[in-house]
């Protein structure tokens, strides 16, 4: 069996190895450290954690990372297995003694007999007799490499300095103040109606919002500087530092939408939220492109009507990365559509975090090595974390026009990306859930379907990833 060819061995490519490896596929690992450095990694290790020693929360009933733990764990993860044996205390998350967890995968990869590891700065397109490659290399992919992607896929460039807007769980917002409508239509659920969520504000509020935001605590701009600005889009305090309507008339104009509830009374100010994924359980806020400290963004957008509950999967913030436009670029099994040999993996297409950049990495595992066995490649079902995650990367998204060119945004693995559930109006013994309670029940009913569907994934793919 000819080999298969990962470039960069951090959390997703030491995962796809390990994958690939175990199926009985042999690996050649192109890790460039230490023949050349990254702008943050410390050591030679492989799956070097740059920043956080935390995986977040190991809770796999309740949480949708725990949950993507757990699945790990059930496909014999590399990562999850070192995690695990390093972990140190940390409540209900799992965190790791990053250098026993980096050393124990780096031995685990060495010691492998199927795979090969080569230090060497992959600086360009890999040659063309490399038939099947997974590129794990990472927000800060060198820049030879990130340049030769670019030109393939046209983009015009693959980092970014990213303002991006917090997006809201739709069953955070609260219907009885903000409507469904677009602009210009008429209001109500169904049809282009349903694509926009409509927050009013009166002067009193607007006035207090505009000030909540001047007054908010920001981020500093300096570790970004020399990376240029996505699309120009503006932070919504620089906007809101030009004069007290630039807002008014940028992305909080109040024009061709009537409040059904008060249609004689036109507000002083709207703000838009946008359908953020194919299911509409997201909606990211339009415009709100921020660098608010966190908390501050909790705080000064629950002042908005509407969102006083708001509950966020993402905040805005601002971002130097490296990332596709996969929606459009990527097929299902993460293969680049103009080049299939190319198969990408971890922060590159577009998930966010350690434990979400490996897992794609152990999905592109299996699926080369499916592919190179001359198996068929099955995906995880969109019920399962892996595959509510692989769903988000290849085609969840809505690629609106409006949107522009580039509205996919990365992102960590959360509820919201699973396909809704519905729960019998009365839990157990007949009582009527209400509130935090039905969410709760909703989140461990959403869990159990996903670990009974990956059992069901893994038998019937079981033949795929194992020797012939
Ligand atoms: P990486 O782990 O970065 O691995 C990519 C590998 O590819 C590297 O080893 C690199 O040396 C190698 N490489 C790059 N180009 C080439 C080439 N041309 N040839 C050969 N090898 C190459 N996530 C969290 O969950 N928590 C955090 O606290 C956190 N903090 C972060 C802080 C910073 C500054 C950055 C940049 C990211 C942070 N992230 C964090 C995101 C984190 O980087 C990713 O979640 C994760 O490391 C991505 O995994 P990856 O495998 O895609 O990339």
């Amino acid at each position: 069996i000819s080999p298969i060819h990962i470039i960069g061995g951090g959390l997703a490519g030491s995962e796809a190895a390990w994958q690939t490896a175990q199926a009985g596929v042999p690996v050649i690992l192109h890790e460039m450290r230490p023949v050349q450095p990254t702008e943050v990694h410390k050591t030679t290790d492989f799956a070097e954690l740059v920043c956080s020693n935390s995986f977040r929360s190991d809770d796999a009933e309740t949480n949708a990372v725990g949950l993507l733990h757990e699945e790990m764990r059930r496909l014999d993860s590399v990562i999850m297995a070192c995690a695990d044996i390093h972990k140190v205390p940390a409540g209900g998350a799992l965190a790791v003694d990053r250098d026993g967890f980096s050393a124990a995968v780096t031995q685990r990869l060495t010691a492998h007999p199927l795979i090969e590891i080569r230090r060497e700065h992959v600086d360009g397109l890999p040659p063309a007799d490399w038939d099947n490659v997974i590129v794990a290399t990472g927000p800060l992919t060198s820049k030879p490499l990130a340049d030769a992607i670019a030109a393939l896929t046209g983009e015009t460039s693959l980092a970014f300095f990213d303002a991006i807007a917090p997006i809201v769980h739709r069953e955070s917002i609260n219907m009885d103040i903000a409507w469904y409508q677009s602009r210009y239509d008429k209001p109500g659920p169904g049809g282009t109606g349903a694509d926009y969520i409509n927050c009013p504000l009166s002067k009193e509020e607007y006035e207090a919002f505009l000030d909540a935001v001047l007054a908010g605590d920001k981020t500093s701009f300096k570790e970004f500087e020399g990376t240029p600005y996505f699309d120009g889009c503006l932070p919504i305090e620089v906007m809101a530092e030009r004069g007290r309507e630039t807002l008014r008339f940028g992305p909080l104009k109040p024009v061709g939408l009537t409040n059904p509830r008060n249609p004689d009374v036109k507000p002083h100010a709207i703000v838009q939220l946008r359908q953020d994924n194919a299911l509409g359980t997201l909606y990211n806020m339009v415009g709100f492109q921020t660098k608010l400290k966190y908390a501050e963004q909790v705080r000064v957008f629950r002042l908005i009507p509407g969102l006083e509950n708001a509950e966020f999967a993402r905040l805005g913030g601002l971002h130097r990365n490296t990332y596709l436009n996969s929606p459009v670029l990527l097929d299902s099994t993460l293969r680049l559509k103009t080049q299939p040999r190319l198969r990408f993996a971890g922060q590159i297409t577009g998930c966010e975090g350690y434990i979400e950049s490996a897992s794609v990495g152990l999905m592109t595992g299996r699926f080369a090595a499916a592919e190179r066995l001359g198996r068929p490649v099955t995906i995880p079902p969109a019920t399962t974390a892996l595959g509510a995650l692989l769903n988000h990367i290849t085609g969840g998204h809505l690629v609106s026009e409006d949107a522009g060119p580039r509205s996919f945004q990365p992102m960590n693995v959360n509820f919201g990306l699973f396909p809704p559930l519905e729960l019998a109006p009365k839990g157990e013994g007949g009582k009527r859930l209400r509130g935090s309670e039905k969410a709760l029940a909703k989140k461990k009913a959403m869990s159990a379907r996903a670990l009974e569907a990956l059992e069901g994934w893994k038998k019937a793919s079981a033949g795929e990833h194992l020797p012939a």
